[in-house]
């Protein structure tokens, strides 16, 4: 058979099923943009497990009419780097929105501080409207409505509503903790909501892992701090008597971005690995600050996977100053008569 070049269209949707596996994928997308935009405000609305719809609002930058055209095609980001290992924002790709729009119905709204009105513009199936007026105080508006209308066989994949109902709500904890200083919001038909004011000052994260966690974590809670060669670790890790039948609960970040990273979550295992069950395990919210040279984000399409240069010096910090906390906490126990 003759070889022939794929057209737009199936490059797009190919791609898109890397980015786009499930409604709770383009949740974090849309509310990563939003935390790009410098967003103080997130609301999130879902119906049907976030199939039938999702809308992100909030109150960023906004996009001009010309990135407004441009931000729904491939390859388009207004996040560039020539460095691939100098990534300071959420997003970098220029994926995600070409990417939805290729395999839903997605429509934007968008107001910028130099523009005089808003702006919106429709994608469907991966054909762009052309852009129109639209009345919008600020911000932005994202609405992604039947997902994978176009590519059917990916809706077989899904779990159904309210088990994708669940996975967004899991993203909107996950990025709240990440950004405390944002208010988030989750609403609709799928009767996961969520409410999170934003918290400022010294105690921010605190605050927010109240919203998030319940107080009770934050009361069974030791306060991790740590610096070796340039990387920064800081968060909360449960006491070795605060546990759950799940891994779940361990909430991790690199430079903010939330991460599911084998070698970290090794690392938490092997921290309580003396003073917890085995088929038990800790609550804990971590982040690591380190130059972005120092980790490289660009391994995954959906981001979430990391690879540090240097990681037994990462393992090693966060093993040492997780079982520092515990043998202080254990230490304050036994001398205040604890026993
Ligand atoms: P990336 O985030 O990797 O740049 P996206 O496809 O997610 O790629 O978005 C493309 C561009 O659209 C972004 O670089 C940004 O300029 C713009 N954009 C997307 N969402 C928003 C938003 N909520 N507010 C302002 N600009 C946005
Ligand atoms: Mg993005």
């Amino acid at each position: 058979m003759a070889i022939r070049r794929l057209s737009e269209e199936v490059i797009n949707r190919i791609a898109a099923g890397e980015v786009v596996e499930r409604p709770a994928s383009v949740a974090k997308e849309l509310i990563e943009n939003a935390i790009d935009a410098g967003a103080r405000r997130i609301d999130v609305t879902t119906a049907g497990g976030g199939i039938a719809l999702l809308r992100v609002t909030d109150d960023g930058g906004g996009m001009t009419r010309p990135d407004l055209e441009l931000a729904v095609e491939r390859h388009a980001t207004s996040k560039l780097v020539d460095d691939l290992l100098d990534i300071r924002t959420l997003g970098f790709r220029g994926e995600a929105l070409a990417s939805i729009g290729a395999v839903a119905r997605l429509a934007i709204a968008t107001r910028h501080a130099a523009e005089p009105h808003g702006w919106t513009i429709a994608v469907e199936g991966g054909a762009a409207s052309p852009v129109r007026p639209a009345a919008l105080g600020s911000g932005t508006r994202v609405e992604v409505a039947d997902l994978f209308f176009a590519v059917p066989a990916r809706l077989k994949f899904l779990k159904g509503a309210r088990a994708e109902a669940s996975a967004i709500t899991e993203v909107v904890r996950r990025l709240a903790l990440a950004h405390p200083e944002v208010r988030f919001s989750l609403a609709g038909s799928d009767r996961s909501a969520l409410d999170f004011p934003a918290a400022t000052g010294p105690d921010a994260l605190l605050v927010r892992l109240a919203q998030v966690l319940g107080e009770d974590f934050v009361d069974n809670a030791l306060s991790i701090e740590a610096v070796r060669e340039g990387v920064r670790l800081s968060g909360h890790a449960g006491l070795p008597t605060y546990h759950r039948a799940n891994g779940l609960q361990q909430y991790l970040f690199v430079n903010g971005r939330p991460v599911r990273d084998k070698l970290l979550l090794g690392a938490i295992r092997g921290a309580y690995a003396d003073v917890m069950a085995r088929d038990r395990h800790p609550v804990a919210v971590l982040s690591i600050a380190l130059d972005p040279h120092q980790v490289d984000v660009n391994v995954h399409p959906a981001k979430a996977d990391v690879r540090f240069r240097d990681a037994g010096l990462v393992r090693g910090l966060v093993v040492g100053a997780i079982r520092e906390a515990i043998a202080r906490a254990g230490h304050r126990a036994t001398s205040t008569g604890g026993g």
